[in-house]
């Protein structure tokens, strides 16, 4: 079953008047589950991981046609991953309906000084909070200066809560690309917001998925050789072998475990 990204992607292709070619794109054959020349394929690498966070991917325009888009990457892994096309004029009742679903609770992520001071908070309930619902992050997956426009002119995010990020906040997480301003790549910002929900290893592993992307990415764009034992690799391989040995306690501290009696993670 594709998901939600891959859906969009196919929805998106299918209105195009002319085919969409990348810059730099090649006519290698592709495949179909990431994106990637076959003789880069990642499909088989793919880490398990559990979260019990949701995310909603506004996208720009072209976005999911683009195939070093990361939002493709976070559809990936975490499960309930929702991807929505953004035009300025109309919405996805489906959006509105998430949005106003209370499993849910809603973050609009986006920095915090573009926004009235008490919208704005720095952290996030658990992964289920008190009330029972569990943190969905909007994110808007577009260039800086687009996201900036659909932030302004999408009046049903203005009743929501807006994450701000700051990397540093959070111990223990390496950003290792350089921030262009504002801007972290879309798969980054996901992997600090699972960090701030309290699921370390889903971010991690998530965090690990884009670096593995990258890798396998620039190879195959710039012929280079690629290193299957790279660091990225290596983490991410290290990161599943955790999940496998510990598929309870090494997704986080709070129900991370869905569907599994408590007593299992006491063996
Ligand atoms: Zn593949």
């Amino acid at each position: 079953m594709p998901h939600a990204v891959s859906r969009l992607r196919a929805d998106r292709l299918a209105r195009s008047a002319k085919p969409f070619l990348a810059r730099g794109g090649s006519r290698r054959v592709h495949c179909p589950g990431c994106r990637l020349v076959t003789s880069h394929c990642i499909c088989a690498l793919r880490p398990p991981c559990d979260t019990r966070a949701g995310m909603c991917l506004l996208m720009h325009d072209i976005e999911p046609l683009k195939p070093s888009n990361t939002g493709w990457l976070i559809a990936d892994l975490v499960a309930d991953t929702h991807a929505f096309g953004w035009a300025r004029t109309e919405v996805d009742p489906a959006l509105l309906a998430l949005l106003a679903d209370p499993q849910w609770q809603p973050y609009v992520v986006f920095p915090g000084e573009f926004v009235a001071p008490e919208r704005v908070v720095q952290q996030v309930a658990p992964a289920v909070d008190s009330a029972g619902k569990r943190p969905l992050f909007v994110l808007l997956d577009a260039t800086w200066s687009e996201a900036r426009k659909m932030f302004r002119k999408s009046p049903y995010l203005d009743a929501l809560p807006v994450l701000s990020l700051h990397p540093g906040q959070v111990s223990g997480y390496r950003l290792r690309r350089a921030a262009h301003g504002h801007h972290f790549r879309t798969a980054e910002v996901a992997a600090l917001c699972l960090e701030l929900a309290g699921e370390s290893h889903a971010a991690e592993t998530l965090s690990a998925w884009l670096d593995v992307f990258s890798t396998h990415y620039l190879s195959a764009k710039r012929n280079l050789p690629l290193d299957r034992e790279s660091a990225a690799h290596q983490r991410l391989r290290g990161l599943a072998a955790l999940k496998a040995a510990r598929p309870c306690d090494a997704a986080g501290p709070v129900n991370s475990c869905s569907g599994r009696p408590q007593a299992a993670n006491r063996a």
